[in-house]
């Protein structure tokens, strides 16, 4: 099968250190595999994203030459769609509507696993949460970290569309995948936990399931995870510090030594990067440097 993957940030910012290390990662494997390489913007947490964030990011991949395949998609643009499968999935018994609010939930102890009590108990008042029934998880096995076992407590049933009326991460990135036709996924470990998720409802829908590597997480020199502060400074376009964050990006990521020469144009240097590249060769963990 022809391998497409993608990017998909949420435009709550401008693209980091961070970003950047799963953006060229994702492209480099997808490109070294003649597949293509998407960008989606996920957008649906409105209050926490804006349109300027959106813009410097698509800026900043085209200024470090990650240039992606096809039209952008945003997921502000598919909300339809996503009312669509989660009323279908309701139509079926594989999710129901769920009135429990946080302080509900931490008073029965159901925060991280819940207890199906609006299952059993039915409501139609609204507004009401969707819960995804979640019958089968299966461990998978993931190129970076190896195999993924069930978690031995399960998953418990998750939400698909919240509350407050904002259709949830889980159930936008399952459908966006799979009508993108996204067969590779290259993202942070951060998220390698909601695989189990996003798997079980691949497998009721009946998608396709998708292979995945996730990437280290950078960790400051001392061990710890790297704070925001340190870390999430935007990107620098200019050209000189483009390639000086590449070069960096490709050390962290295990393809070169600090003290290799490198193309100093950006194309070059992009090229040069996809003939080394080997997803291999990324590190268990990642040590800022
Ligand atoms: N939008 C998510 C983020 O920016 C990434 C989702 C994914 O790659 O599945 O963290």
């Amino acid at each position: 099968m022809h391998y497409i993957g993608r990017f998909a940030p949420s435009p709550t910012g401008p693209l980091h250190e961070g970003s950047l290390l799963t953006a060229l990662a994702s492209y480099l494997e997808a490109k070294k595999h003649d597949g293509l390489w998407l960008l989606r913007i996920e957008d649906l947490d409105q209050p926490r994203c804006s349109q300027v964030h959106e813009k410097s990011i698509l800026e900043t991949l085209e200024a470090y030459g990650l240039y992606w395949d096809n039209a952008v998609m945003r997921q502000t643009d598919r909300i339809n769609r996503y009312s669509d499968i989660y009323q279908s999935l309701i139509a079926k018994g594989q999710a129901y509507p769920c009135r429990c609010s946080r302080t509900d939930l931490k008073n029965r102890h159901t925060l991280h696993h819940y207890d199906r009590y609006c299952l059993n108990n039915p409501t139609d008042k609204e507004p009401a949460a969707v819960r995804f029934k979640v019958e089968q998880v299966l461990g998978f096995n993931d190129l970076l970290k190896g195999h993924q076992p069930t978690p031995a407590q399960g998953i418990g049933d998750f939400i698909l569309y919240r509350r407050d009326g904002i259709v949830a991460y889980q159930l936008a990135v399952v459908l966006d995948d799979y009508e993108q036709g996204v067969t590779d996924i290259v993202r942070g470990s951060d998220l390698l936990d909601e695989t189990h998720k996003q798997r079980s409802l691949q497998s009721s829908l009946k998608y396709p399931l998708l292979n995945y590597a996730h990437l280290p997480l950078v960790l400051a020199a001392d061990g710890q995870k790297l704070s925001k502060q340190t870390f999430a400074q935007a990107l620098p376009t200019q050209p000189s510090e483009i390639i000086s964050q590449l070069k960096n990006a490709m050390v962290r990521l295990g393809q070169i030594d600090k003290k290799d020469d490198t193309p100093c144009d950006v194309e070059g240097f992009m090229e040069f990067a996809l003939e080394i590249w080997d997803i291999h060769k990324v590190p268990k963990v990642i040590k800022n440097s």
